[in-house]
């Protein structure tokens, strides 16, 4: 059986200001797309594609990939303009497995523990994604800045990456996509996640993984603050 993960890195990050994109500022003497590589260098997959913005493959490679010794990084390709564009280019660049881990580079903190849950699930449901259940009370609003309605709290969950899925299903649901996206840009569909493109194209619900551990994506300034300080409580454990 063989298992990748597709990292991606190619986001601007403009939420976060500055001119660094956010995966590559500093977190505790390493750069942020550091510790999510780590932590699939140090697990049971096999290869990694890293996803990065156009021109900024050869600095990922000497800066990151050779620096930090991650073996298992055996591909660094240009990713697009939107983060589904950056999918579809990591998908086309491996060159074909049983199952795909597709991470966001911005979030740091993954764990071995969810990496492994996410396996034992994928296994058995074709899609499986790290999530977190809400826990403050979500509104849906009317497009005019008031509530219109309330979604039962116990059936709303935060998605997080990785979502993990298997990979011929993923890869022929994202070809979908892509000769449609024209289509679907003109009817207003934003399309933020790869379960929606597995649902979507390849008609598979992924299956909900919770993971109790802190997850975060790197979006604004204040979640370094946050990320520094869980990092440092994990060193020290
Ligand atoms: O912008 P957002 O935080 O949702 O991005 C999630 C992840 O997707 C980040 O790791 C970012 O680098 C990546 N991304 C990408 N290509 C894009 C947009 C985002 O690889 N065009």
């Amino acid at each position: 059986m063989k298992v990748d993960a597709i990292v991606l890195a190619g986001g601007k990050g403009r939420r976060m200001g500055g001119s660094t994109p956010k995966q590559y500022l500093d977190l505790c003497g390493k750069p942020v797309l550091y510790y999510s590589l780590k932590a699939f260098e140090d697990s049971f997959i096999d290869n990694v594609t890293l996803v990065c913005g156009e021109g900024e493959e050869d600095y990922c490679r000497k800066e990151i990939v050779i620096k930090y010794g991650l073996t298992k990084v055996n591909k660094i390709v240009a990713g697009g303009k939107e983060r589904y564009d950056s999918v579809y280019a990591g998908l086309m660049a491996d060159n074909g497995c049983n199952y795909v881990y597709i991470h966001d580079g911005a979030r740091p903190l993954v764990t071995q523990y969810i990496l492994e849950r996410l396996q034992h699930y994928v296994e058995k449901y074709g899609a499986a994604v790290a999530a977190s259940p809400a826990k403050d009370t979500i509104k849906i609003d009317n497009g005019d800045g008031f509530i219109k309605s309330t979604p039962d709290r116990s059936s709303v969950w935060l998605m997080q990456t990785p979502q993990v899925f298997e990979y011929p299903l993923i890869r022929d649901a994202y070809q979908k996509l892509m000769d449609s996206k024209d289509r679907l840009k003109q009817a207003g569909v934003s399309v933020t996640d790869d379960t929606m493109v597995a649902k979507m194209f390849g008609d598979v619900d992924a299956r909900l993984v919770e993971n109790p551990e802190s997850n975060l994506k790197i979006t604004t300034p204040e979640d370094m603050i946050i990320a520094e300080a869980l990092l440092r409580k994990k060193e020290e454990n």
